[in-house]
């Protein structure tokens, strides 16, 4: 699987996609995203539907022309949020047959989140990879809840489908198809997985993502992760949703995800964290973060160093400025700071999927 097609262009795979949860890569636009040589983004159709709104986007052409992005567009279900908001502390909602009713806060009224409306509100953002509504669930859930998670996420896959057929009539002749992808749930159980994964490859879809906690408590990928790409077989292209550590990006890789998102390298790089290539390491893909280093930009041992984060890295920030001038600006809370970081970071993670698929890990 060296390639997704979609409505924007091919996805060249592996490929890593930044988190524009609200239509915004935090602290970059559009050209500073595609100048790190990241290939498509991730939107979130719960944000989204809450601010600006799904219906306001299509009114401005789509997502692609609204946040002047030309490449492919996934966009997330919005059932992880759902599921945050209804297990919360807060308890912001439930979950049925029907789907997810949510707020965002106690004094908004309550909304519903049905399989038909998530593939409605994708097709208002013009996504060119959808996700079908899933039920996630806490590993250390019972049985019964698991077994649930499967029903609903087997049922709403099968609506969900459904309606992307609709939409796509509706639609009409335009050019290229976009991808309709399930979410294999069934938390530790092997045989629930199983079934899960069994009965959604009986209904069909373009491509399948792992659902559920992919890290263990030691920060390692748990087993489900190999599992699930073993039972969906190789022949769609596979998202591993929220596998951010580039080790666990890198084994997740070896087990045969292809693609991958997450908010960690541009939440770290607001957080100061700055990654880094160790000078001729090659990239494990076995789990082991032996092949690169964090460099804590806030450290004073970097007020007076010349070297850039990484010297062999060609990212805007590496070829113009020395650590001493980040961790300056960091240190007067100069904005500028967090879209460099976050530059570096991005193609950090830009360079990590080269490497892999380039398949010489160094
Ligand atoms: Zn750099």
């Amino acid at each position: 699987m060296n390639v997704l097609s979609t409505p924007h262009g091919d996805l060249v795979l592996p490929a890593f996609l930044p988190d524009g949860t609200r239509a915004a890569v935090r602290t970059l636009d559009a050209g500073d995203v595609a100048g790190c040589g990241i290939g498509a983004l991730m939107v979130n159709v719960l944000h989204l539907s809450s601010k600006p709104g799904t219906s306001l986007v299509a009114e401005m052409g789509g997502i692609h022309r609204f946040m002047g992005w030309e490449g492919p567009i996934a966009s997330d279900s919005g059932g992880f949020q759902a599921f945050s908001l209804a297990t919360g502390a807060k308890k912001l909602g439930s979950v049925s047959e029907q789907g997810f009713t949510y707020r965002f806060d106690r004094r908004q009224d309550k909304k519903i989140l049905t399989p038909e409306k998530c593939i409605q509100k994708q097709f208002q953002l013009g996504s060119d990879i959808l996700f079908c509504l899933d039920h996630c669930t806490h590993p250390e859930a019972g049985a019964d809840v698991q077994r649930q998670s499967v029903e609903h996420t087997v049922a709403w896959a099968r609506r969900c489908k459904q309606e992307f057929g609709r939409r796509l009539e509706l639609r009409g002749e335009a050019p290229g198809r976009p991808r309709l992808f399930a979410v294999v749930q069934g938390g530790e159980d092997v045989a629930l997985r199983t079934e899960c994964a069994e009965r959604l490859l009986d209904i069909g879809f373009d491509g399948y993502g792992f659902g559920g906690w992919p890290i263990d408590g030691q920060g390692h990928l748990v087993e489900m992760v190999a599992c699930v790409s073993e039972l969906v077989g190789g022949a769609f292209p596979k998202h591993a949703l929220g596998i951010g550590k580039p080790e666990n990006l890198a084994h997740a890789y070896s087990f045969g995800y292809h693609m991958f998102d997450c908010v960690l390298p541009t939440r770290d790089a607001r957080h100061k964290r700055l990654f880094s290539f160790r000078p001729g390491a090659r990239v494990s893909t076995d789990g082991s973060a032996d092949f690169y280093d964090c460099v804590y930009m806030q450290d004073r041992k970097h007020a007076r160093d010349a070297d850039p984060v990484d010297p062999d890295c060609d990212c805007l920030c590496c070829r113009k400025y020395s650590r001493a001038y980040l961790h300056h600006l960091f240190q007067i809370g100069e904005n500028c700071a967090y879209r460099l970081a976050t530059i570096h970071n991005l193609r950090f993670y830009a360079r990590l999927l080269d490497r892999l698929r380039a398949g010489s890990g160094g």
